[in-house]
Order: C-alpha cells, then sequence, then structure tokens
C-alpha cells in the first residue's frame, strides 16, 4: 500500500507538495474571486489553489474507478474535477487546499442539522466506547424504530439496513412477497438505488418495455419494470389496464430530487393513492431524499397522503450509514424471521448508526426546525431566481422546506423530459462560478439542493449575492 502515502493520506514530508492545510482557513465565501490559471483562485491579492485536492483526485483515479466511490461525486457534467475535502461543520466545508464552502449538498441529504453536530459527535464518541458493532439485538434500535414509527405515518414497523438501495431493494421484495406479483411501476427520472430492477429508463415511445439502463443488468431483472413520466396519471390508469392483477406497487419520489427538484401536481399522489388501492397494488413513497426533510414525517405528512410502504435513508443515520424500509404492521409481518421473505445484514442497526440517527431526529424535533428549514430555502431560491432573471436568465425553480432546485428553462417542471429543456451547458458555467465564490453545489442539474438548521441568514445572503455576480457573467 506504497501509494497510499502518495496520495496525502499523512501529510508526510516525503510528499513536501503536499503540505497540510494552514490552520487559519481562508473565508472565500461571498467574496469576488476569479480563476487565475487552471484550478488557482486569486481572491483580493490572495491565492488559493486546488493543488493538493487535484494530486490526491489524480492519484484516487489510479485507485479507485473514476477517482471516487460513487459516481455523482465526479464533476462529469460541470466540468472540472471534484474537490478533496478535509472537514465539515455546520453549514460549511474545508477542502484540502484550506478553502472555505458554504455547502448545499449537506453528503447528499443527511446533514439536515448541520454537519458534526456538536451533541451528535458526544453522543457518537459515547456510544463509540461501548463498540461499534454488536450484532445482536442493542436497545438504541428500538429507540429509533419508536421514533420512526412514532412519525412517519405510514410506518408501523420498520427493518433498518445500511443504505438507500438497500432499503429499496427489501421494500421491491416485500412489495413482491406480498402481493403475489411480478410488475412494478416506478417513473423516468426518479432513482430508487442501484439495485438491477430500478436501473431502467423508457425510450421514448416505449414506455412499458422494461430496457436495462446499464451493462451487467440482464434483461430479464428489468423485464417486469414498467416506467411512467412523472405526474401522468393516464399512462399509470393505461399501465394498469394493460396489466391487470399483474402490478405488485407503483413506487415513486413523493417529490422528486434525482431529476432536479420537481413536485407533484395537485392530485398526482392522491390519484396513485386511489389507483393502487383499487387494484390491490401496493403504493411505495421512496422517502430516502424527502424523509424527515420535507416535514418530520416526511412527505406523507406533508401532503397528507399514505403510502403502504416507505423507504427512508440518508437524514435517519445523521451521517453514518442507515437505510431503513417500513409500513404496515400485516405487510412488514412477511419480513423474516417475523415471516418467509428473507432479507438480512451484517451492520443493520449497529449501535454507532442508530445513535447518530435519535440525537439528529432529536435535534429535528425541537420546535420550529421546519419553519426554519421553509425561510431559509425560499430566501434562497427566491433570491437566486431573482437574481438569475435580473440578468436576464430563463430559469424556474422552487424549494419545500429543507430541499430546493433550479433549473436554466422558463418551465414549468412537471417530469424529467421538462428538466432536460434546461440548459445544462450554463448550469455548468454557474456552477463553476459559484465554486470560485465560495458555494458548494450539487455537480449536476439534475439534483437537488439541501439546506439545514445551520445555515445562517448571512450564508443564504452570501451566496445570492456570489450567485448575482456569477450572473451576470455567464
Ligand atoms: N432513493 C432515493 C430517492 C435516493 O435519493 C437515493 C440516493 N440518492 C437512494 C434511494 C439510494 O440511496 P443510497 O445512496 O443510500 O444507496
Amino acid at each position: 500500500m506504497a501509494g497510499l502515502a502518495g496520495v496525502g493520506l499523512s501529510w508526510g514530508s516525503s510528499t513536501p507538495s503536499l503540505v497540510p492545510p494552514t490552520s487559519t482557513k481562508p473565508s472565500r465565501a461571498g467574496r469576488r474571486v476569479s480563476i487565475a490559471v487552471r484550478n488557482a483562485i486569486s481572491v483580493e491579492g490572495k491565492s488559493y489553489t486546488l493543488q493538493k485536492s487535484e494530486e490526491i483526485f489524480n492519484a484516487a483515479k489510479e485507485l479507485m474507478p473514476g477517482g471516487v466511490n460513487s459516481p455523482v461525486r465526479a464533476f462529469k457534467s460541470v466540468g472540472g474535477q471534484p474537490i478533496v475535502f478535509d472537514s465539515v461543520k455546520g453549514s460549511h466545508m474545508w477542502d484540502v487546499d484550506g478553502n472555505e464552502y458554504i455547502d448545499y449538498v449537506g453528503s447528499w441529504g443527511p446533514a439536515i442539522i448541520g454537519h458534526a453536530d456538536d451533541k451528535v459527535n458526544a453522543a457518537l464518541i459515547e456510544a463509540l466506547k461501548k463498540g461499534t458493532s454488536f450484532g445482536a439485538p442493542c436497545v438504541l434500535e428500538n429507540v429509533l424504530a419508536e421514533m420512526v414509527i412514532s412519525a412517519v405515518p405510514s410506518i408501523e414497523m420498520v427493518r433498518f439496513v445500511n443504505s438507500g438501495t438497500e432499503a429499496c431493494m427489501g421494500v421491491l421484495r416485500l412489495a413482491r412477497a406480498f402481493t403475489g406479483r411480478p410488475k412494478i411501476i416506478k417513473f423516468e427520472g426518479c432513482y430508487h438505488g442501484h439495485a438491477d430492477p430500478y436501473l431502467v429508463k423508457a425510450g421514448s415511445g416505449v414506455a412499458t418495455l422494461g430496457l436495462p439502463d446499464s451493462p451487467g443488468v440482464p434483461k430479464g431483472a428489468t423485464i417486469d419494470t414498467l416506467t411512467s413520466p412523472y405526474n401522468d396519471l393516464e399512462t399509470i390508469e393505461s399501465l394498469f389496464d394493460a396489466h391487470k392483477g399483474e402490478i405488485a406497487a407503483v413506487i415513486l419520489e413523493p417529490v422528486v430530487g434525482n431529476a432536479g427538484f420537481i413536485t407533484p401536481k395537485p392530485d398526482f399522489l392522491s390519484g396513485l393513492r386511489e389507483i393502487t388501492k383499487q387494484d390491490g397494488a401496493l403504493l411505495i413513497f421512496d422517502e430516502v431524499m424527502t424523509g424527515f426533510r420535507l416535514a418530520y414525517g416526511g412527505a406523507q405528512e406533508y401532503f397528507g397522503i399514505t403510502p403502504d410502504l416507505t423507504t427512508l435513508g440518508k437524514v435517519i443515520g445523521g451521517g453514518l450509514p442507515v437505510g431503513a424500509y417500513g409500513g404496515r404492521k400485516d405487510i412488514m409481518q412477511m419480513v423474516a424471521p417475523a415471516g418467509p421473505m428473507y432479507q438480512a445484514g451484517t451492520l443493520s442497526g449497529n449501535p454507532l448508526a442508530m445513535t447518530a440517527g435519535i440525537h439528529t431526529l432529536r435535534r429535528l424535533m425541537e420546535p420550529g426546525s421546519y419553519d426554519y428549514l421553509e425561510k431559509i430555502s425560499s430566501d434562497l431560491v427566491n433570491g437566486i431566481l431573482d437574481a438569475g432573471k435580473r440578468a436576464g436568465h430563463e430559469m424556474c425553480g422552487g424549494s419545500i422546506r429543507g430541499m430546493f432546485g433550479f433549473f436554466f428553462t422558463e418551465g414549468p417542471v412537471y417530469n424529467f423530459q421538462d428538466a432536460k429543456m434546461s440548459d445544462t451547458a450554463k448550469f455548468a458555467r454557474f456552477y463553476r462560478g459559484m465554486l470560485e465564490e465560495g458555494v458548494y453545489l450539487a455537480p449536476s442539474q439534475f439534483e437537488a439542493g439541501f439546506t439545514s438548521l445551520a445555515h445562517t441568514s448571512k450564508d443564504i445572503e452570501q451566496t445570492v449575492e456570489a450567485a448575482e455576480r456569477v450572473f451576470r457573467r455567464i
């Protein structure tokens, strides 16, 4: 493993170019900066570079496919190289070169109370003293399970797993086991993790043909996956007509985050509830992203529509790897060992992950949390949209509580097709500009943004001011 020293994981003297980050962290947020040379940023006469980031990432590319452990971290659609981070706190992140950013990715969702919260950290240190994994029941599982069950309207019983992908895999098997039916309907642009049956998009005009999105996914794995445009009840009705008694479940993101931020039309969720109920199919809300983010009880509480089953992830792990699926007790009783549907996990429900989840949810339960998220997200998005429009850009966007997004198109955006009207080249220019200004957004037009309880109105002001400057020059 000699190569590891070379990537600067220990800031050894043998790698003189990889000196440790300066202890005083320069605050670039909100200041005018410009890229002087490739990956060297100059701010008010001072020079900040991304040199260490670049060196570490170049080494990473030899060690891991694409240099990352999850493709969303790569900067493929915005250009340039991913930034390598050193630390996070509250609403801010610091890279290995010592540059500071206001963060709107929030580790892709978990950091809803802010990064590295003091109380969560203190609880984790205490939990750590008792061990990291028991591989046997622990009382913390009961605590988090009770919290989840009392918060999320559809969940009467829950199973913890280690990721959103696992939760979505489990829930699919469960829906099929419970109904005895093979098919599922998913929506174009919705992501439910990387399990084979979900890696499907429908080409235009072949809405009912389950063709795999990725090599390695056999046709057999996706043959029972039907797809529909989001917000399109007519297609759903025709799929149910064409496949009577065969559809186990409809699964969706109740607010889409994986095709950019897209909200359901007023009758969409209630329509799905009605159609699935009539047919005897199950309705599954994938709330891996929206759970505890749109409301303490998730999108289902926010919109007042109760699905049969729900998947969770991200927030409920407070930054540690946790996913969950849950729902009606009669359905959940099918899960092994209570019932015959097999699903298991070595590290599932481990005490560290449960601890981070419990303390994150406790913070969210405090009065005013969601009003606060609502205010800062809408101030942020309205500020960005106003600034963009003033600078002559066609834009649309919106927010709900801790989730937001915007597109470079006039809109409205009701589905993935509409989202693809966005000027992604302009988004990439905007993205790079914001990065130079010290604002870290998700590196893709087709990802939602996240705010947290740690974001301040100063963060929002600085971000909007930065956006104003960037809009003028893109
Ligand atoms: N479902 C949704 C709605 C998601 O947003 C994600 C991840 N972004 C997943 C499932 C998969 O979760 P994980 O990355 O934890 O496997």
